[in-house]
């Protein structure tokens, strides 16, 4: 079997209201499949590595900073065909897919997965499309069923963003022996329709919104998932027998990055007890043991998957069956240059990670 390595694509966010107010010099560059991340400081010191623009090359890099710039300007529609398309192909061949926002507080991480009602993001479009393709793809003899999941982690713990009962009770992960990692306990609703996901989805956001207001800058340390499970029977008419294809789409808008790099997700080893960015710090180890096995380096190197809760749930989408891409959010202003930096890095490392996507088929039926 061979496997597929994660896409990872940036996006550059426009300049913010204080940014601009502030005549903040915007030091990145997109040429082609290139990310260009110029020195913040013109400084005297040549010698200083500062003052070298560094290249990085990804698999898309979005330019999403000036709009009037028409022949390089990548909007959410852009986005959508670069990545969410691609995604969709592979769940109705039964693969499983994820895609998951990386990048620091501000940066254009919910913008892109979830995006406003006037500028939908990756989530919406991913849905609405979903179900225009189950009505055109449905024939004779199949039916496709699509449920839904919608979940928070903050602090290792994990809150159903749909429960019906608005419980605010921290489920359990738990691992069945066939189907790996699960929540004990969270609400799967089957929808019929894009309007059902939508009206899902907004009690989600909102019952996210609440939780940030009561607890202080909740929603840049939790990560939020949403899962889309698409089932597709095919009943053979002459026979009577029938097969299954399940494929899982997994959206992840991971907490702000800033925290991962103040605890160590840079390869360092984290510090016992501050669970709050446990998560993300473990995801960074998972990267790059998987990078290294990927480059072929350390292949025996340990993979933590189980030492966090993001990276537990995860774990079929890093460097296991999944198709995978990685959408890296940046900031153009000049004041966030180190944020920009260990993002361009962390998304650098992703770049190696190989994954072994299968289809997810019941032979037996
Ligand atoms: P994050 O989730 O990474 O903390 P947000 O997605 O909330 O960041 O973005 C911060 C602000 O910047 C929001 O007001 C958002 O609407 C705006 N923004 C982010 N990315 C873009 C973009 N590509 N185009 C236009 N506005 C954006
Ligand atoms: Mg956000």
């Amino acid at each position: 079997l061979s496997g597929s390595n994660v896409k990872v694509a940036v996006r550059v966010r426009p300049m913010n209201r204080r940014e601009k107010d502030l005549k903040t010099k915007c030091v990145v560059e997109i040429e082609g499949k290139q990310t260009i991340l110029h020195p913040a400081i013109s400084n005297v010191n040549k010698a200083d590595p500062r003052n070298q623009p560094k290249v990085f090359a990804y698999d898309y890099c979005f330019w999403s900073m000036d709009e009037s710039q028409k022949d390089k300007f990548a909007g959410q529609d852009v986005v959508f065909q670069c990545l969410g398309e691609n995604l969709l192909d592979n769940a109705f061949m039964g693969y499983n897919a994820c895609i998951f926002a990386y990048g620091q507080t501000g940066s254009g991480k919910s913008y892109t997965m979830m995006g406003s009602a006037e500028q939908p993001g990756l989530i919406p479009r991913l849905c609405s499309s979903l179900f225009n393709r189950t009505v055109q793809e449905v024939r004779e003899g199949e039916t496709f069923t699509v449920e839904v999941s919608y979940m928070e982690i903050y602090n290792e713990k994990v809150r159903d963003l749909l429960d019906p009962k608005g419980s605010r009770q921290a489920l359990r992960v738990r691992e069945h022996n066939v189907f790996g990692p699960y929540v004990d306990g969270l609400s799967r609703l089957a929808v019929a329709s894009y309007k059902d996901i939508e009206s899902l989805m907004s009690e989600g956001n909102k019952s996210r919104t609440v939780a940030a207001t009561n607890m202080n800058e909740e929603s840049s340390r939790s990560h939020a998932v949403f899962n889309i499970i698409l089932t597709h029977t095919l009943v053979d008419l002459r026979s009577g027998t029938s097969g299954e294809k399940v494929s899982k789409l997994s959206l992840v808008d991971l907490a702000g990055s800033e925290r991962a790099a103040k605890t160590g997700a840079a390869g360092e080893r984290l510090k016992e007890g501050s669970n709050i960015n446990k998560s993300l710090s473990t995801l960074g180890l998972v990267i790059s043991a998987l990078a290294d096995h990927g480059a072929g380096r350390n292949k025996s190197k340990f993979v933590p998957y189980r030492d966090s809760v993001l990276t537990w749930l995860l774990k079929d989408s890093l460097g296991g069956n999944s198709r995978t891409a990685m959408v890296a959010t940046i900031s153009p202003a000049a004041d966030n240059y180190d944020e920009t930096m260990s993002t361009l890095r962390y998304a650098n490392r992703a770049k190696n990670i190989v994954n072994h996507a299968v289809v997810n088929e019941d032979p037996n039926a």
